[in-house]
């Protein structure tokens, strides 16, 4: 028997199990075995299949779910659909109530949630408890104000319609929080699938559900990936996707020309940054948090660990000293920092990875400790001595993980963070507050963490740069995923995407000779008017197309007016290279403050104003419209340039009221290198209305004028290059548009596209887009009144021009 002196030498933790019983009980209530949940029902069809979910911890089976078919997840499809005429129209104050019984709901099951959650998962029931399930019910606080208040504050919007929600297994309980509290508080109707490996919460969440919302609101159904695509091809009207890029991608492509709106919240290899004068003790519990919450299963988890090269030595020993700490073991014990990692396949995929990290020349570190001797438990682990270029330090482990690197300068640590195609979180450790906020300003992630990590709240969002996916969960800006402007259908494109496979012509484009000359006379002359072919506009220079080919423009008539250059990709490459430097160079145009680029923006106006009657000529002829509308179409053009000189100091994020004792503030930053395809209507308004959000908001951009009436757009770069606009930051390539815009959605330097050409050419630009998930803005060729304010400027524009970090900074001691 121990004494209490070796005890207390040990400092050992006896077990402190939570008890499985009203799990138990709650589980044979349903006879261990689920249906979907349907119209507040359970529905189990006759000869449905089922398949078992397990516990990780110790491979007891707990229940079995249902795999649905096509004919099911339409069925739940059509109970969304049939629920949402009345829920859409329920006032916002009503729906709130209803959010707000579920929020009191979950906390009156706090317990019952979390147990369950740590029992399908394998997480720590610590972390259950006190983060998944508060953080569920806090969401559904928030956005039962949000309901609240949408008739008010959003009153130009409208909910989305009926939306398909698909989440991954390591927050089950959170994930669908984030996903149903905002879509229905916004007045949509919903079908949720959780993953296959964590069914349970979400099903006990619909119990709770079933006593409170009306029937068809939110609907669940189980399943795998099958179910999952199913759900996509079913008659929805967005699909809210969380999971990993590999998937994501699939489901860009999948409804790529549907009109289905679309976010995506993907996968991260995310890095935690030390800094020399950083609070080593407190940045390693940080990595503690950052790598081994959630058994680093975390899609922000800081799984790449940037440390300064003069304390990398001592803070890799302080690490490794805390690892031999770590309690890893039974998850529904309190005392325990790690649980079990969530199935087998997963287990094998992360010891793969360690394996790989070996052979590529890491040095593996796992502290001496034990694990229990059955379930799917993994020692903490760290790889170090890894090229930064190595597979594990590039890809994504999804497990607990970490690989850690050094640098030695600032600009270093910044570029190594940077060195990723992901960008969905960060943490930076330093006691240098100019230090920190500037790498969390230059870090691109949608969410950068000041000396703490994995901090969450309703009120702040959460989502992320390039191959991290599109779209926010959490905060006001969430509301957007959920919305549509007032004004605006549901997108029902005219076009059949192709069978997948297919080969397609769109695209290909074969310079056609241009025409032969017919000298031209200026009125009343005799001599020869000087031969002019608008040239391009790249890099602040007119420059000649390079394949050297010209394109006829006609005018209504159809005669020939003039040629423009007949651009190819090596000059859509020369236009993004261009465009791409004007970003980055110092300072770049994105580095240059609101005023600044309001003065330009103001200046630009000025301009064209004072060239008013030109271009007003230049409409009549290529367009044939009257005097008065071309009129029309250059003074709202020059209004426009007002709005978003207007709006470049206007816009540049929010104060976010999280729980966090400190400031949690919500940058809007700029996408970066926006390619933007005009449309033919209103040549020079549709160009301005496109480019002027862009560029006020600190994007450069590279222009596929109106292929039809080029030549307002050819004319406005004299204005430009009068007004002190930057070489690079509007680039002008005109030409075949799907030619050019091919090169263009395909390019790796182009961060967003937005296109207004054809409904085959939006199918197209979404599909391509998939290859680095960039975030695309298409028109479907689908009417918008360009002339009037509400479908023509405003928030919509601003909001594509940019994208959400969140920057998190604890005050206090
Ligand atoms: P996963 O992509 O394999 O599966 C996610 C969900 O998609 C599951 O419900 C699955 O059944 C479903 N699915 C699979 N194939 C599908 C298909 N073809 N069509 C439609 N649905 C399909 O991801 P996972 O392994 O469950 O989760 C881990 C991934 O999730 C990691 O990459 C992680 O980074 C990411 N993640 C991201 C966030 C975020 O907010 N960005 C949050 C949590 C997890």
């Amino acid at each position: 028997m121990s004494t209490l002196l070796e005890l207390f030498k040990t400092m050992e933790y006896g077990p402190a199990p939570e008890s499985t019983a009203a799990v138990n009980a709650w589980l044979d209530e349903h006879n261990r075995k689920f249906g979907l949940f349907i119209n507040n029902e359970w529905i189990t069809p006759k000869g449905a299949k089922y398949f078992a979910s397990h516990n990780p911890a110790n491979d007891e089976l707990l229940a079995e779910t249902m795999q649905p078919g096509q004919k099911e997840v339409n069925a739940a499809v059509a109970a969304a659909r049939a629920a949402f005429g009345s829920w859409s129209k329920t006032p916002g104050a009503v729906r709130a109530r209803y959010l707000y019984a579920i929020a009191r709901n979950v906390q009156k099951h706090h317990r019952l949630l979390a147990v369950l959650e740590s029992m399908d998962n394998g997480k720590p029931i610590r972390e259950s408890r006190d983060i998944d399930v508060p953080l569920l019910a806090r969401h559904f606080y928030y956005y039962a104000g949000w309901a609240q208040l949408m008739e008010t504050e959003l009153r130009d919007y409208q909910p989305v319609g009926v939306v398909g929600q698909i989440i991954p297994w390591n927050f089950p309980l959170l994930m669908l929080g984030w996903k149903i509290a905002p879509a229905i508080a916004m007045g949509n109707t919903l079908v949720l699938k959780p993953a296959e490996f964590t069914p349970l919460t979400a099903l006990l969440f619909a119990e709770i559900c079933q006593g409170i919302l009306p029937p068809g609101v939110v609907n669940i159904i189980t399943g795998d990936g099958r179910t999952g695509a199913a759900l996509v091809s079913a008659d929805v009207d967005k699909i809210a996707f969380t999971g990993s890029t590999e998937v994501g991608r699939i489901l860009r492509r999948q409804t790529a020309g549907s009109g289905k709106k679309l976010s995506l919240e993907l996968g991260g290899k995310s890095p935690f940054v030390v800094f020399e004068d950083a609070d080593l003790d407190g940045a390693v519990e940080g990595v503690v948090d950052a790598i081994w919450f959630n058994q680093g299963q975390v899609c922000c988890a800081g799984s790449r660990l940037i440390v300064q090269e003069n304390v990398a030595q001592k803070f890799i020993h302080k690490l490794k000293a805390r690892m031999e700490h770590m309690r890893v073991g039974d998850p529904l014990d309190k005392a325990i920092d790690m649980g079990a990692i969530v199935d087998q396949s997963q287990w094998d995929t992360v010891d793969q990875w360690v394996k790989t990290g070996v052979s590529e020349g890491a040095e593996l570190f796992q502290p001496d400790i034990k694990l229990p001797e059955k379930g799917l438990f993994y020692k903490p682990t760290l790889l170090t001595g890894l090229d930064p270029a190595a597979a594990t330090v590039q890809e994504e482990i999804f497990g607990p993980v970490l690989v850690s690197l050094t640098f030695r300068t600032p600009a270093e640590a910044v570029e190594l963070a940077n060195n990723t195609r992901y960008g969905l979180a960060a943490s930076v450790w330093s006691d240098n507050v100019n230090l920190a906020l500037d790498a969390a300003s230059k870090i691109k992630a949608g969410t950068v963490w000041v000396n703490c990590t994995n901090q969450f709240d309703g009120a702040s969002g959460f989502g992320g740069y390039r191959e991290s996916g599109f779209g926010r969960e959490g905060g006001k800006e969430g509301l957007f995923e959920y919305v549509r402007p007032k004004w605006m259908e549901r997108p029902r494109p005219d076009f059949t995407p192709p069978a997948e496979g297919t080969k397609s012509a769109w695209g290909e484009h074969i310079p056609a000779r241009p025409p032969m000359p017919s000298i031209q006379r200026s009125n009343g002359s005799d001599k020869p008017q000087v031969d002019r072919t608008p040239k391009m506009y790249i890099g602040g220079k007119q420059v000649r197309p390079d394949g050297n080919y010209t394109m006829a423009v006609l005018n209504p008539k159809g005669e020939v007016m003039g040629q423009v250059g007949d651009g190819n990709r090596k000059d859509i490459r020369d236009a993004v290279e261009a465009a791409h430097a004007a970003h980055l160079s110092k300072p770049g145009w994105a580095m240059r403050h609101g005023y600044n680029r309001s003065q330009i923006l103001y200046f630009i106006a000025e301009n064209l104003d004072a060239r008013n009657a030109e271009f007003v000529e230049r409409i009549v002829e290529m367009t044939g419209r009257t005097k008065k509308s071309a009129q029309a179409e250059v003074d709202a053009t020059v209004e426009r340039l007002f709005t978003y000189a207007a709006w470049a100091d206007k816009y540049g994020g929010e104060v976010q009221e999280t729980t966090l004792r400190g400031i949690t503030v919500a940058v809007n930053e700029p996408m970066g290198v926006v390619g933007i395809v005009c449309p033919d209507e209103y040549p020079l308004l549709g160009f301005v209305s496109l480019m002027a959000p862009a560029i006020a908001r600190g994007n450069t951009v590279v222009m596929i004028p109106s292929q039809k009436h080029p030549l307002s757009a050819t004319d406005f770069y004299q204005v430009l290059d009068t007004s002190d606009v930057p070489g690079g930051v509007v680039n002008i390539v005109t030409g075949d548009r799907d030619h050019l815009t091919k090169t263009l959605v395909q390019h790796e330097d182009v961060d967003s596209m937005w296109y207004f050409g054809s409904a085959e050419g939006s199918y197209y630009v979404e599909y391509e887009s998939a290859a680095n998930m960039k975030r695309t803005w298409v028109g479907y060729r689908l009417p918008r009144d360009w002339m009037s304010r509400e479908q023509g400027e405003g928030h919509e524009f601003l909001h594509e021009a940019t994208q959400v970090k969140n920057i998190w900074v604890p005050t206090g001691e």
